[in-house]
């Protein structure tokens, strides 16, 4: 039900992007939800770095502050208001690709999620949750597995908006890769993403609140376009990877 995503410094792993996303979670409390999670990427991992908890954003917190997780580069928060699968940890997001690289968050239903189910499964995907979300998690990492049998390396942002094509119903996502620890990548299609303009440091909310406590510039991503984030650079595109020239920004005028 809320989504916000942080990026900084790929040369300065730290507890920032952490606390951005629990600060900003805890401005999306008012929306409701039923659960909460965040991912983490840095240089070095092997895998992306996941912590979630049904129930109130304390219990995360709380996680968190008896077993730290590691500096990070970027991460990505959520809070869930279930629709797929009843609350509880296994449901609640970020969900995972299969080797654990690469974790998404969404806000909205896939309404295709039970076939594109059934597809992986007959190929030998396994489920751990009832979500339509992590459906989209394991498609989305064998996205980025064949995109790295074609071109040699992983792509996350063209990964992520070649499963926006596929994808129907209404969705916010937000994605990370441990192998691309500088960017998050973002897709929308009926329901709301805002980028947060910083200085050396850019930020994602399903609304602004995510991040208006560090930021009061704004960008708008819309309808089907798809935004790739890092610490000094925001681009945005449509599914198809063509770029949106110059986006409008505007200020945020409350605090
Ligand atoms: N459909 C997803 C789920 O049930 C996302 C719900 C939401 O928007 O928080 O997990």
């Amino acid at each position: 039900c809320g989504i916000v995503g942080y990026a900084g410094n790929i040369d300065a792993a730290c507890g920032k992007p952490l606390e951005v996303c629990l600060q900003g979670l805890a401005r999306l409390e008012y929306r409701g939800y039923d659960s909460a999670g965040v991912a983490l990427s840095a240089p070095g991992m092997d895998h992306v770095e996941v912590r979630k908890k049904a129930g109130r954003l304390a219990n995360l917190v709380d996680s968190v502050e008896r077993r730290p997780m590691p500096a990070a580069t970027v991460g990505i928060g959520h809070t869930r208001w279930a629709t797929n699968g009843v609350p509880s940890d296994v449901n609640s997001h970020p969900h995972t690709s299969r080797d654990g690289k690469v974790a998404i968050i969404h806000n909205g239903i896939i309404e295709n999620a039970s076939q594109l189910r059934l597809d992986l499964q007959a190929e030998g995907y396994r489920f751990s949750s009832a979500t339509d979300t992590e459906v989209a998690a394991k498609l989305l990492g064998k996205i980025v597995d064949a995109i790295i049998a074609e071109e040699g390396a992983p792509d996350l942002f063209k990964a992520v908006r070649r499963l926006a094509r596929m994808l129907e119903g209404a969705f916010t996502i937000l994605a990370t890769d441990c192998r691309q620890p500088g960017i998050v990548v973002g897709a929308r299609h009926d329901s709301p993403l805002v980028v947060g303009l910083g200085d050396g440091e850019n930020f994602l909310g399903s609304d602004v609140a995510a991040f208006v406590a560090y930021t009061k510039r704004a960008l708008e991503v819309d309808q089907d376009q798809a935004v790739c984030v890092s610490a000094d650079g925001v681009t945005v595109t449509d599914f198809y990877g063509n770029p949106v020239e110059n986006p409008t920004t505007y200020t945020i005028d409350w605090d």
